[in-house]
C-alpha cells in the first residue's frame, strides 16, 4: 500500500515548484552582502522573497527578518528581551518554553484556551519590562487562541507581545493587523517551503536584537549569510499557498468527515477540542483503552503516518503535556494521537485510516469485554 501521510503539522512535503525555483538558485554564486552583480542578483531575490511575505499578511507595518526556523525566531524573541518578565501560555511549543530558565506560565482552561482573567492577574502590579507570548494556533490539538483579545490587553497594559503563528500561517485567513503582535514567528516547511527557512516579523519600531551576532544582515536582527536558496523556496511556497486559500474548508470537510464516521465507530471516542475553534486539519484523537506508542506502531505497519503530537526527538512517545495543562485525565492522555491532515490528502487515504483504525479499536474492545 502507498504510504498515507497525515503528519502534516510536524512538516509538509514540500511542492515540486518549490524545488524547481530553489535549484535554480543553487546554479549561481548568492551573497546578498556582495556589491558585484552576483551580490546585487542575490539582494534582488532576496527582497523579492521578502516583499512575498510581507504582502501575504500584509505586513507593511513590520520587517521580516529571515531566521533558520521557527525555533530559531521563538528563541529570538524570548532571549532577546533577557532582562524582561517573560509569560508564555502552558500550551507553547518547547522552543519558547525551553528558551529561558526564568519563564512564568499562563494556564489555559480545560478547552486549552488561554485563561484571559489569570493573564490580566498576572500582570497587574507587575513590571512595565513584561513580554507575552502566545501561540496562535496549538501544534497538537489546533486549537485557536484569542490573539486579538491577548494582543488588546497587552497593548492596553504596555506590554510587549509575541505570537507563535507556525501552525496558523497559510491555514488561517488573516492580516498581521488583525492580530497586531509586536512580534511573530512562521516557519516555511509548515507550508510546503523547505527546512532551513522562517522568519520573525518585528513592528518596524524595535530597534535590532541579535540572536546570532556578527555581520548586519537583516536589518541588524540577525548575522549570517542569508540561504537565500531556501527564502527563494519559502516565497514561492508563500505564492502557492496564497492560490490555495480558498480551498481550506475543503481540508476542514475531509477532517469533518473522518471525526463523524469515528465517532459512529466508537461513541466514547473523545476529540480534543471538538467544540473550540480550531484549525481546519487538526484532529487530536483519543481512542479508548489504547496507548499512543500501541496505536503509532499499528498505523506505521499500515504505512500510515500519525503522531503523537509530544514526540520528543528521540522518537520516544511523551505524555502530552499541552493536555495536561487542559486537565485531560492521564488515562486519556496517554491514549492520544494527531492526525493533520493537507490539501494533498483525500478521502480514500481517510477511509483506509479509518479502517485501520476501526480495527485497532475493535480488537482491544474485544479483549477488554473478555478481561
Ligand atoms: N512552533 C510551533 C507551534 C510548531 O509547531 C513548531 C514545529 O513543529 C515550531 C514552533 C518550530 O518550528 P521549526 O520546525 O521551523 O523550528
Amino acid at each position: 500500500m502507498t504510504a498515507i501521510y497525515l503528519d502534516n503539522n510536524a512538516t509538509r512535503k514540500i511542492y515540486k515548484e518549490v524545488i524547481e525555483a530553489m535549484k535554480e538558485t543553487y546554479s549561481v554564486p548568492l551573497n546578498a552582502s556582495s556589491i558585484h552583480s552576483f551580490g546585487r542578483n542575490a539582494k534582488r531575490l532576496l527582497e523579492q522573497s521578502r516583499s512575498k511575505i510581507s504582502q501575504f499578511l500584509h505586513a507593511d507595518n513590520y520587517n521580516v527578518i529571515f531566521t533558520s526556523s521557527g525555533t530559531e525566531s521563538n528563541n529570538q524573541v524570548i532571549r532577546g528581551f533577557s532582562d524582561y518578565k517573560k509569560l508564555i501560555s502552558s500550551i507553547e511549543h518547547p522552543s519558547l518554553y525551553r528558551a529561558a530558565d526564568d519563564i512564568y506560565k499562563i494556564p489555559v482552561d480545560n478547552n486549552g484556551i488561554v485563561n484571559l482573567l489569570a493573564l490580566k492577574k498576572l500582570l497587574v502590579g507587575g513590571p512595565k519590562k513584561t513580554l507575552v507570548s502566545v501561540m496562535h494556533a496549538n501544534n497538537e490539538t489546533g486549537i485557536i487562541q484569542p490573539v486579538v483579545e491577548i494582543a488588546k490587553i497587552c497593548k492596553e497594559n504596555g506590554i510587549l507581545f509575541h505570537t507563535d503563528a507556525v501552525q496558523t500561517f497559510g491555514k488561517v485567513n488573516f492580516k498581521i493587523d488583525d492580530l497586531s503582535p509586536d512580534f511573530m514567528t512562521i516557519s516555511a516547511h509548515k507550508i510546503g517551503g523547505p527546512q532551513g527557512a522562517a522568519a520573525l516579523l518585528v513592528r518596524k519600531n524595535f530597534a535590532p536584537f541579535p540572536f546570532l551576532k556578527g555581520g548586519g544582515q537583516e536589518f541588524g536582527f540577525r548575522a549570517g549569510s542569508e540561504n537565500i536558496p531556501a527564502i527563494v523556496g519559502f516565497a514561492k511556497a508563500v505564492e502557492i499557498t496564497q492560490d490555495k486559500m480558498n480551498q481550506l474548508s475543503q481540508i476542514g470537510i475531509l477532517r469533518d468527515y473522518m471525526e463523524n464516521k469515528l465517532k459512529q465507530i466508537c461513541p466514547e471516542i473523545v476529540i480534543i477540542g471538538e467544540d473550540a475553534l480550531r484549525i481546519v486539519n487538526t484532529s487530536c484523537i483519543i481512542m479508548p483503552n489504547v496507548a499512543n506508542d500501541v496505536q503509532l506502531v499499528h498505523f506505521d505497519l499500515k504505512n500510515i503516518a500519525v503522531s503523537s503530537g509530544a514526540a520528543c526527538s528521540s522518537g520516544k512517545v511523551e505524555a502530552s503535556y499541552v493536555l495536561q495543562a487542559m486537565n485531560v485525565p492521564q488515562d486519556k492522555v496517554k491514549n492520544a494521537i494527531r492526525v493533520s491532515l493537507s490539501l494533498d490528502n483525500n478521502y480514500k487515504e481517510i477511509d483506509n485510516f479509518i479502517e485501520a483504525w476501526q480495527e485497532l479499536y475493535l480488537r482491544n474492545k474485544d479483549s477488554n469485554a473478555a478481561a
